[in-house]
């Protein structure tokens, strides 16, 4: 099978990389194995790729390990930055190529897809620019002694991500690796490939050594597993589901107890006070609930409206989300393009049915659109209970359940009614509540008459079963360097 394949796409034509990227060269699997990307759009085949098995990891954990003892240690903190920053220019002169590879394989919305890879240039940038500024203390415990921290990198990265946002997710775990020293294994979900083999391919031409960053296609309960129990990877850095969340942990306690961060699911509360501007909270409950086709590990999936403004409410977002325009991801006027795989499609289409069953209602949307195809109308379902599913799981899916609050105290008790805690939203005029409200939700992040904002300054991560550690900022750092203290007499 072929290693490249050139792509036309609406916007683009370019040369599509399908092998393994294993020290900084494209090689087909050692078993030989391929496996098809499918357009979410027409369900047309997009390319085999070369798919990982359990010798691909160990070659490409070997090729990261004898970076990580070799060459890379011998380059320095501000090299590092350096080529960081110039894997963000490379990511912005191919922004389009990028961006068409995401809404071709992936079904996003090109415009989104354009704002992922500049969000994710971004964040490479800003890791770039800590490179070298990671700095130990001097602690001063007698007369005679120097006491100083450092702060190490880990070792072997493997880092494991999900299909929604395939670049984003994979530059808020590479960057702060490589940033603070790691080497990296890279393993892309398997319903999303290309546009992390394309980014692969400008990792070489950033200037990274060979075996410093290693991106690799396959299977979860392949390559995914093999990587999770590995014995020589330091460190799991995983953004997916719960139950494949807990397998990890299971995997990683049973090998080398490997350090792991679990980014995981959500069921976020997008909560309305009666004085809020509801034109402006519109927009940010419709995005919420509805970008990305609801494929958003905080979508706002759950609206809770105060009593005095529910039926305007209803009305409002009723109109607002009927004239959200579905179809073609490359069209520029699309709002939400199709769900990324049929298995998905049905998962959704289950979860509408199993509403419908149990008794809520729905007042908008409801079914999929036309006969045939993966797009599901943008649905709203009203007279929820607490015990439905479609109001405990996560659909990820363009569905959303609203809830009737009296006052602030049910507000946050519906909001913490949930064994996820990734995040959540609260629209007030009033600072007071504002505080109140965001200080008593049990969440990682909580936007204030907003919704889904991120910046690579900002941590984000989860309560509860939503994860632990944290991503981005300083704090993801943290997460990819251990500490330790030299002392000595003189
Ligand atoms: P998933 O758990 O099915 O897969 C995620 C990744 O894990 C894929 O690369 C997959 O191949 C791999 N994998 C699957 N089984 C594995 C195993 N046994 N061992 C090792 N790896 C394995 O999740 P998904 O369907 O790709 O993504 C959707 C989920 O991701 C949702 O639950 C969503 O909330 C979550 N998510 C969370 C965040 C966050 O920041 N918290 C961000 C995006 C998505």
């Amino acid at each position: 099978m072929a290693l490249f394949q050139e792509i036309q796409t609406p916007v683009v034509k370019y040369n599509q990389p399908l092998g393994l990227f294993i020290n900084n060269e494209f090689i087909k699997g050692i078993d030989g194995k391929t496996f098809e990307t499918i357009n979410p759009h027409d369900q047309n085949l997009i390319a085999a790729v070369h798919e990982a098995t359990e010798k691909d990891v160990d070659l490409a954990v070997h090729a990261a390990r004898a970076a990580f003892e070799g060459c890379w240690s011998t380059v320095t903190p501000s090299e590092r930055g350096k080529m960081l920053t110039k894997l963000a220019d490379l990511m912005m002169r191919d922004i389009q190529i990028l961006a068409a590879s995401i809404s071709l394989d992936c079904g996003k919305v090109f415009s989104a897809a354009m704002l992922e890879i500049s969000s994710s240039a971004d964040c490479i940038r800003y890791y770039g620019g800590w490179a070298d500024k990671i700095v130990g203390q001097t602690i001063d415990t007698d007369a005679a002694s120097l006491t100083y921290t450092r702060h190490e990198p880990l070792g072997v990265c493997g880092q494991i991500i999900p299909w929604n946002l395939p670049i984003y997710q994979a530059v808020c775990k590479v960057g702060p690796a490589v940033a603070t020293g790691n080497t990296v294994v890279l393993k892309s979900s398997e319903i999303a490939p290309l546009c992390v083999l394309y980014m692969a391919q400008l990792v070489k031409d950033a200037g990274f050594p060979p075996g410093v960053i290693n991106v690799i296609s396959g299977f979860g309960k392949v390559a995914g597993a093999v990587m999770a129990g590995h014995m020589d990877i330091d460190k799991i850095s995983f953004t997916g589901s719960l139950a494949t969340g807990r397998q990890i942990l299971r995997d990683a306690a049973n090998s080398n107890l490997k350090k792991v961060t679990l980014e995981l699911g959500g069921k976020s509360p997008n909560i309305i006070f009666p004085d809020a501007n509801l034109e402006h909270v519109m927009s940010w409950v419709n995005l919420g609930a509805f970008f990305n086709q609801g494929q958003v590990c905080c979508a706002g999936s759950r609206v809770l409206v105060h009593e005095a403004i529910y039926d305007r409410f209803l009305d409002m977002l009723k109109k607002c989300t009927e004239i959200n325009k579905i179809g073609d991801p490359f069209d520029p006027s699309t709002f939400q393009g199709p769900q990324i795989s049929q298995t998905q499609f049905n998962r959704v289409m289950d979860y509408i049915e199993a509403g419908k069953k149990a008794g809520a209602t729905v007042i908008a949307g409801g079914n999929r659109v036309g006969s045939e195809g993966l797009y599901i109308q943008p649905t709203i379902f009203t007279d929820v209970h607490d015990d439905m599913t479609i109001v405990k799981d996560e659909i990820f899916g363009p569905v959303c359940t609203v809830h009737k609050f009296k006052d602030e105290s049910e507000a946050i008790r519906v909001a913490n009614n949930t064994h996820y805690g990734l995040a959540a939203a609260v629209h007030t005029s009033n600072l007071n509540t504002a505080i109140q409200v965001s200080n008593s939700i049990k969440a990682g992040t909580i936007w204030v008459n907003s919704f889904g904002l991120v910046s690579p300054q900002m941590p984000f991560g989860g309560y509860k079963q939503s994860g632990f550690g944290r991503e981005m900022g300083s704090y993801a750092l943290e997460a990819y360097t251990q500490t330790c203290w030299n002392a000595g007499k003189a």
